[in-house]
């Protein structure tokens, strides 16, 4: 008789079938004696119970943006995870470099911020906000702004009186500002 089992996505490492379990969430290759694959990513990651859907997004794109990780000390906090090559789930707040100064962007719960905000010698104000005009910037976004200078696509945004308008993101010539254009 076929055992009946919740299959979440498609392993990245060896392409089979990753089920949901009582722990988490398992490649089909890793269950048994002799496993032929290490997948295994646990229910709980940095105090964040995963959502299958987030899971599922984990496994197709490898790097995605998640709001709500707490710290020992109860602190909220966003962060890309990663599944690495290896099938280690990896946090990695850094997700490009920053336009003006060439310093990191990393995510906050509010903005990705150039990581020399505060530095002394050479403060950095560049950041972009993660809500704009009422969208929610993908890391996919914020990272083309980072790399391109500009998104590739409009993305839809709203007025308030709610009517909508299309743009897309980009630095403006001082690489300071977040422009619509
Ligand atoms: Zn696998
Ligand atoms: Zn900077």
């Amino acid at each position: 008789m076929e055992t009946e089992k919740k299959i979440i996505g498609r392993c990245p490492l060896c392409g089979g079938n990753v089920v949901k379990t009582c722990k988490g969430y398992r490649c089909e290759h890793n269950i048994g004696d002799s496993p032929s694959c290490v997948l295994n990513i646990n229910a709980i990651i940095g105090n964040r119970k995963m959502a299958d859907a987030e899971v599922a997004e984990l496994l197709e794109k490898r790097r995605i943006l998640l709001d709500g990780f707490a710290s020992k000390e109860g602190k909220a906090f966003p962060t890309v995870l990663e599944l690495a090559d290896d099938g280690n789930i990896l946090m990695q707040p850094v997700i490009g470099r920053c336009p003006h100064c060439g310093g990191e962007i990393r995510v906050g719960s509010r903005a990705f911020n150039c990581s020399n905000y505060a530095n002394q010698n050479a403060p950095c104000s560049f950041a972009i906000w993660r809500n704009i005009g009422g969208h929610q910037l993908t890391l996919e976004e914020a990272k083309e702004i980072c790399e391109k200078g500009i998104t590739s696509s409009e993305l839809e945004m709203y007025r308030e009186d709610g009517s909508i308008y299309r743009k897309r993101l980009g630095v403006s010539p001082d690489k300071l500002q977040i422009v619509k254009i």
